[in-house]
């Protein structure tokens, strides 16, 4: 296969609206429903060393906007099977790493042809497992399609990012080079299973270490299908394995495990901090990249156009109902123009379809599971204490809808800024709005967050647009984004990460500098003419 001289993204959706309408993709999309029927209910075991594990215990998964659709019956790991998956990592990698760059690049764009001839049929299965709907389930296959096709293309184009040889001085040959450190953990979470997944797994074999893979315990189907895919696009017994099962039972000995030298996880920061401390307890020196939560505050000015603001808002906290690391969360609105914006914001809210998967208007999704559902319950009670809720609040009921997690998205009003309810983050359909009486009041509220994500703002003034670039401390900073004030980015383009508690690293996924994470340097250096190193 030839080396791609450039990168472009997958955009499925937008290039059928460039193309003027978006029937077919409709068509194709409702063609893969009607045929994963045939896919769903089914027994998906375990895989380590290329082969498929049974196990004496199963789980099953339900659709979480659809009890009686069974997504799957799958293997419960134990801390042997665990351990198995370690082991047969560990044997793999010695061979594994010594693959040339061009016969490693050559599986993981098979892998990314694979997902491509499939893109309606994963985005409907991933609808069934986590109730994502198919606009946002294309463009999470897309962005698992650009992770594969940019890793390839940076690792070629940066021949690895080994250095040329220099003489520095008269006889003194030195070379320095990146390699990989062995078998990594790599932990994922329920809300990008497919795209997530793809990205952290890829990332790390791409760069010639081995895995060890444990998905969320909601969502563990879209993992089977990478796990499928890279098997039937050749990637080698051992090199990649999968373990499902819960985190404490399945996910835990991984973190613990001697042989796992490095660990990319994301997920919640309570679950993130406790493999960093676990790692830094056992004097485990490896990387763990972990990209965590967010609490992620939006500005709006005087000067906005309100239409966007609410536009943006609204799709940042309500699209997938909130369940995002990004959505949006908390706003801080110019006193001048809350009462115009919470106005527009509330009656645009009570607009939104909140439904199943499969609905083409769904835009609020069911809730993944019943601890969410509950603590959707609580806040809302304490909103009731302590504040106004403006819209929502309450489980949706409508005799229309199967038996699932529906609930209202909810605006809340007369919080104070350092209340538990605009603090944590609840990864729920919930915002809190506060006024402000000036740009810096809002920064000054932005920033004063454990979290530092995503932030946006909106403002016509291009003198506050640009205090705000030099003042918000977040990883991904948006300004007057009204298709969603602060969710959704694209591969290269807009690299994914966070500062502060949401994130280890301060290197972004799907950006120049991710790869190199998964690997060590080396200098190497020869004196006299017994040879050059390499
Ligand atoms: P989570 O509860 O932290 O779970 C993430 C993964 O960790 C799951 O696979 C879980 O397994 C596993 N796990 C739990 N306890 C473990 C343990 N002791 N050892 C090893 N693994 C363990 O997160 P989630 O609920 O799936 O996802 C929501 C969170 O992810 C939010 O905080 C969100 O902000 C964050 N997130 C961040 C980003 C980002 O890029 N920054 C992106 C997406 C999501 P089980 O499912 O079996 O419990
Ligand atoms: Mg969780």
């Amino acid at each position: 296969m030839m080396t791609r001289d450039k990168f472009e993204n997958e955009l499925t959706v937008q290039s059928h609206k460039d193309d003027g309408s978006l029937d077919p993709f409709h068509e194709s999309y409702e063609e893969a429903l009607d045929s994963i029927s045939e896919t769903l209910g089914g027994e998906y075991p375990l895989w380590i060393d290329g082969q498929a594990v049974e196990t004496k215990e199963s789980f099953t998964v339900t659709s979480p906007g659809d009890f009686d659709q069974v997504v799957g019956e799958f293997a419960s790991g134990t801390k042997d099977d665990a351990v198995a998956a370690v082991s047969a990592a560990a044997t793999a990698f010695s061979e594994w790493k010594e693959l040339s760059i061009k016969d490693r690049t050559e599986i993981f764009r098979t892998a990314a042809d694979k997902i491509r001839q499939r893109k309606y049929e994963i985005a409907a299965l991933m609808g069934a497992e986590n109730g994502k709907n198919r606009t946002e389930a294309m463009a999470e296959v897309d962005e698992a399609i650009d992770f594969l096709e940019y890793y390839c293309y940076s690792l070629e184009h940066e021949d690895g990012f080994g250095s040329t040889l220099t003489e520095p001085t008269p006889g003194q040959y030195c070379v320095s080079d990146l390699q990989p450190y062995g078998v990594f953990g790599v932990v994922t979470p329920f809300n990008f299973p497919f795209a997530i997944l793809v990205g952290m797994t890829s990332g790390a074999l791409i760069t010639g270490n081995t895995a060890v893979v444990k998905p969320a315990s909601t969502t563990p189907l879209t993992a089977h299908l990478f796990i499928e895919i890279l098997i039937e696009s050749g990637i080698p017994d051992g090199v990649v394995n999968l373990v499902t099962g819960s985190g404490r039972t399945v996910g835990q000995p991984l973190i613990e495990h001697e042989d796992v030298s490095g660990f990319a996880f994301t997920g919640s920061r309570e679950v993130g901090l406790h493999i960093q401390n676990t790692f830094d307890e056992l004097g485990k020196r490896g990387p763990v990249i972990a990209e965590l939560g967010g609490k992620n505050p939006v500005i709006v000015t005087d000067t906005a156009d309100i239409s966007k603001a609410v536009s943006g808002v609204k799709f940042g906290a309500f699209s997938f109902s909130g369940q995002k690391c990004s959505a949006t969360s908390r706003v801080y609105v110019h006193e001048d123009v809350i009462d115009e914006f919470t106005e527009q914001l509330v009656a645009e809210t009570d607009e939104l379809t909140v439904g199943p998967f499969e609905n083409q208007d769904t835009v609020v999704s069911p809730l993944i599971d019943d601890d969410a559902l509950e603590q959707y319950n609580n806040i809302c009670e304490l909103a009731q204490e302590d504040g106004t809720v403006q819209v929502g609040g309450t489980e949706v009921e409508d005799e229309e809808l199967p038996d699932g997690r529906y609930v209202e998205p909810t605006v809340v009003a007369d919080i104070p800024h350092d209340h538990e309810l605009a603090t944590e983050e609840h990864f729920l359909p919930f915002v809190t709005i506060h006024p402000v009486s000036s740009l810096d009041e809002g920064i000054t509220k932005a920033n004063d967050s454990d979290y530092a994500l995503c932030a946006g703002v909106f403002s016509e003034d291009e003198d506050e647009i640009n205090t705000w670039f030099g003042q918000i401390k977040s990883g991904m900073c948006y300004v007057n984004r009204q298709q969603s004030a602060t969710t959704g980015a694209l591969v290269q383009a807009q690299p994914f990460g966070g500062w502060k508690f949401s994130g280890t690293t301060g290197k972004f996924a799907g950006g120049p500098w991710y790869l190199q994470q998964f690997m060590r340097q080396q200098s190497r250096t020869v004196v006299g003419d017994v040879g050059s190193p390499e």
